[in-house]
């Protein structure tokens, strides 16, 4: 890419002069020989009626067709059968001793219940597969992938299972044959989702990979340090004026243990939110003790154990980005396939550089991911190719699409994984998580060595 942002690619830009859209000019002078636009008549119809999505937040009601899952017996070890290596997916207990919905055992790999039928579901997706099964466990897993539809097809409300049924049906989904493992790192890996760039996928990002990584049996904490409070949103915590957040935590250091809820629906999942209060922060931090390690320090104390703790980011780069820099280890980045992507990328590595000299040495890009990738156009194909040549192995394989069902999956108070885990945006996702565990396992990273 030039500096001025224009791309070398000739498919990118056009020699000068040339007919930009020789198809529409064709179309104009056909419209004018026949004397302007012709008329059409759109066929009658009988008005279709609307339907709001419910409020964001709004409890979704249990239908009372709804059959909870049948218990299954643990093994003789006490661990859910089928389970490998005891870690089996979304099978770890949201809280120990205390009873939730989750104390019915839920296996990670297809679970023997009798499946909802889901909206869009056609059939039932619900054959039984073990782990362990190759042959016929795969082909029974590609049958469910086969039968499932994903929720563009019309839906009815009232058949909307609860958020348990949701996340189990969505590691059934992503993950038929449970072979797909997401490892545990050996430490807490601390993950800021960084880009000063607004709308690039931090939070969406932030939040599904948080989910798909805790659907796996991963113990995971999302810190939402934008005032918006969009990653509290998504993940259906409340987060109104009053609940306590993270701003209680940076500014008066009230412990984020404190101030931590559990994300309903997904076990593993803790959210600590933002609410508008935040928004004074940036300015308030100036004059506080330490102001570039308060969050750092939190995260340190907090006495539960996570596999990683993922800090979605403001746009911009002040004193509350600089908090999570200083806190993590890792940067994910992500950037959006589009034309100024890579603009005020340069800053963001300079700050990048300036906290792992001054303040955090331990601090490393290490994670690219490609977000809104549309694959209609040339430009998505043009910016993989220039961030991959920049960034090399630091870019994930897995690119996530722009895809409908992850704007919408927000407005449902969920993530795309459970609101529709068999859509395009989810699979990626997915695969995504999986990736960054994997990489995790091999390569260690340390925050405490
Ligand atoms: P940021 O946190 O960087 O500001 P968001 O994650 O909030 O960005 O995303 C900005 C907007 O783009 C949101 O409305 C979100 O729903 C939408 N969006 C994000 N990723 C996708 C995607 N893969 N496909 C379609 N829309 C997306
Ligand atoms: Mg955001």
């Amino acid at each position: 890419m030039h500096d001025d942002g224009r791309y070398d690619d000739p498919r990118v830009n056009r020699p000068e002069g040339a007919d930009p859209d020789p198809v529409s000019r064709e179309t104009v002078h056909r419209m004018w020989s026949t004397g302007g636009h012709p008329t059409i008549h759109p066929p009658e119809r009988a008005p279709a009626e609307r339907r709001e999505p419910p409020a964001v937040g709004a409890a979704r009601p249990v239908p009372e067709s709804y059959v909870p899952p049948p218990a299954v017996p643990p093994g003789p070890d006490g661990r859910p059968p089928n389970a490998p290596d005891g870690r089996a997916t979304a099978s770890v207990r949201r809280n120990a001793g205390a009873p939730s919905r989750f104390d019915a055992p839920v296996t990670g790999n297809p679970p023997s219940v009798p499946t909802q039928p889901h909206p869009g579901s056609v059939p039932d997706p619900s054959p039984v597969v073990d782990a362990t099964a190759t042959g016929a466990g795969a082909i029974a897993a590609t049958a469910t992938e086969a039968a499932y539809v994903s929720r563009e097809t019309p839906t009815r409300e009232e058949d909307d299972p609860p958020l348990a049924m949701e996340a189990m049906r969505a590691v059934q989904i992503l993950n038929p044959s449970g072979e797909v493992t997401m490892p545990r790192p050996e430490r807490t890996r601390v993950m800021c989702v960084a880009n000063q760039k607004g709308g690039v996928g931090k939070t969406t990002s932030t939040v599904n990979l948080a989910v798909a990584l805790a659907l796996h049996g991963n113990r995971v904490l999302v810190v939402d340090l934008d005032p918006q409070g969009n990653a509290s949103t998504g993940l259906n915590v409340p987060h109104h004026t009053g609940v306590p957040d993270v701003y209680d935590c940076l500014i008066d250091s009230v412990p984020l243990a404190e101030v931590a809820q559990e994300v309903e629906g997904i076990p593993n999942l803790w959210c600590v939110p933002a609410t508008i209060d935040l928004a004074g922060a940036e300015i308030e931090l100036v004059s506080v003790v330490a102001r570039e390690s308060r969050l750092n320090r939190a995260i340190e104390a907090y006495p539960g154990h996570f596999d990683y703790v993922f800090i979605d980011c403001p746009p911009s780069l002040g004193l509350l980005t600089v908090n999570a820099l200083v806190a993590a280890q890792e940067v994910l980045i992500p950037i959006q396939c589009e034309y100024y992507a890579l603009e005020g990328l340069n800053q963001l590595i300079n700050n990048i550089n300036l906290v792992r000299q001054h303040l955090n040495p331990k601090l490393e890009v290490s994670t690219i991911l490609l977000t809104m990738y549309d694959r209609r156009t040339r430009l998505a194909d043009a910016v993989e190719q220039d961030v991959r040549n920049h960034f090399g192995d630091k870019v994930l394989q897995a690119v996530i699409p722009r895809n409908v069902r992850v704007s919408e999956a927000p407005s449902y108070g969920q993530s795309v994984m459970t609101y529709d885990p068999g859509s395009r945006g989810a699979t990626s996702y997915f695969e995504a998580a999986q990736e960054i565990a994997e990489r995790g396992a091999k390569e260690p990273v340390s925050r405490n060595a």
